[in-house]
């Protein structure tokens, strides 16, 4: 994603109440903050937020945190929550998923999703693609044992390497398809910013559904 750096957007998260500030605070106590136990479902990398926001939308049962790296990305989420404040399902927080189980604990996630992740093409970042077995071991920690981890990206090098992954980390592959919009997994699918862009141009859109084996 190419940043622009958006000023004064530090500020702007700071003083905002649906962006969690003490998140390593929270590990354990995710419940409190909505006031329900309700199910807890995450995107990691949720950029400006338009998949969420709809999630949040259509299953108010369902408690919802997005999580971003940059500031200059969230500020655009949080413009669009604003407008709606009388959602009290989803929440925000600025961080690196690389710390993801300082923040939540074990069990206390029950699915991820990851949309259009980055790809670090080069050999040497592997580890730091989110779907690579450093971060389905991280994911193993905090997701609850029925969880699952939803992941759609444009980008086929990513997708194969992630469906090698993932019985590579010890889980086990659900479902998946290369070409999401044409098959029977689409019912329902809500698009991300970077979804539309890509299938605007014609770029099938791959999608895998994974779980861990009961233990
Ligand atoms: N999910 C959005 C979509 O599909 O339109 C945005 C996709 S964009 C290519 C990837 C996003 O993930 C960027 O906003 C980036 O800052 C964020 N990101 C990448 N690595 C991350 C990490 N380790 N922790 C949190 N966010 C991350």
């Amino acid at each position: 994603m190419r940043l622009r750096n958006v000023k004064g957007s530090r500020e702007t998260i700071a003083a905002n109440d649906y962006v969690v500030h003490n998140e390593t605070g929270m590990k354990g106590h995710w419940h409190e903050l909505f006031d329900n136990d309700n199910p807890i479902h995450i995107e990691i990398g949720m950029g400006k937020g338009q998949f969420i926001m709809e999630l949040a939308r259509r299953n108010p049962d369902i408690n919802y945190i997005g999580i971003e790296k940059y500031s200059s990305v969230l500020v655009r989420a949080l413009e669009k929550r604003e407008l709606e404040p009388e959602m009290t399902n989803l929440y925000f927080i600025r961080m690196d998923a690389e710390y993801i189980t300082d923040v939540f604990d074990t069990n206390e996630v029950d699915r991820i999703y990851l949309n259009f992740s980055d790809p670090w093409p080069k050999d040497r970042h592997a580890k730091r693609r989110l779907t690579s077995t450093h971060f389905l071991g991280l994911y193993d920690q905090l997701l609850a044992p029925e969880g699952r981890v939803i992941f759609k990206t444009d980008n086929r090098g990513l997708f194969d390497f992630s469906l090698e992954q993932v019985p590579e980390a010890g889980w086990i592959l659900e479902n998946y398809t290369y070409d999401l919009h044409n098959s029977e997994y689409n019912e329902g699918n809500i698009m991300t910013e970077y979804e539309t862009k890509f299938s605007a141009m014609g770029t099938p859109i791959n999608r895998l559904v994974a779980y861990r084996e009961k233990k």
